[in-house]
């Protein structure tokens, strides 16, 4: 079955309790299993400023849905948890973006594997790695590869 992994966010409204329903809307998905859920982090936000900090975390599943399905299926879980989309990078309840999905390389209008920003987030590196230090990146290296190419991350545990 195909490893993928999932970055999970949130600076609105409870953070920590969206991100802990949103790995139940996880496991709860058909033909999918959470594998593992790394520690919740917090970061300071990227994009408009004056925002709330996030409260980050990625989540391992094993799922034979198809990236496109998967992808579909976070949109779905996003808008479940309220997600309003205004400005780019916009304060939100909620975010679920598809880090990897196998060995699957794309871009396509709707969705790019890995996911575009992924090797420059520490944010999403940092989880990562804690769960899976060894998982390849398609293209990229592995997860601890690519965190030991950025300054040292300054997050802390959400807490
Ligand atoms: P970023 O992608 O830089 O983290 P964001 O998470 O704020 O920004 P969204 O507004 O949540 O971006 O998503 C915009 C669109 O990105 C989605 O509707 C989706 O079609 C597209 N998209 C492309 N690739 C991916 C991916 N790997 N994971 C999630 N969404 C993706
Ligand atoms: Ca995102
Ligand atoms: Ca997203």
């Amino acid at each position: 079955m195909p490893e993928v992994f999932v970055g999970l966010g949130a600076n609105l409204g409870e953070p920590a309790v969206q991100l802990h329903a949103a790995v139940r809307s996880l496991a709860a998905l058909p033909q999918t299993q959470v594998k593992k859920v790394s520690s919740f982090y917090r970061s300071t936000a990227i994009g408009p400023a004056g925002q709330p900090d996030y409260c980050n975390a990625v989540a391992q599943l094993e799922t034979t849905l198809k990236p496109e399905v998967l992808l579909d299926a976070l949109l779905a879980i996003e808008d479940a948890a309220g997600r309003v989309r205004g400005e780019r990078w916009g304060a939100r309840v909620l975010d679920l973006d598809l880090l990897t999905h196998g060995d699957t390389v794309c871009s396509t209008a709707r969705l790019t594997l890995p996911h575009p920003a992924l090797a420059e987030r520490d944010f999403v590196l940092l989880p990562l790695a804690e769960i899976a230090p060894e998982a390849h990146i398609p293209g990229l290296g592995t997860a601890s590869e690519l965190l030991a190419r950025l300054p040292t991350p300054r997050l802390v545990h959400w807490t």
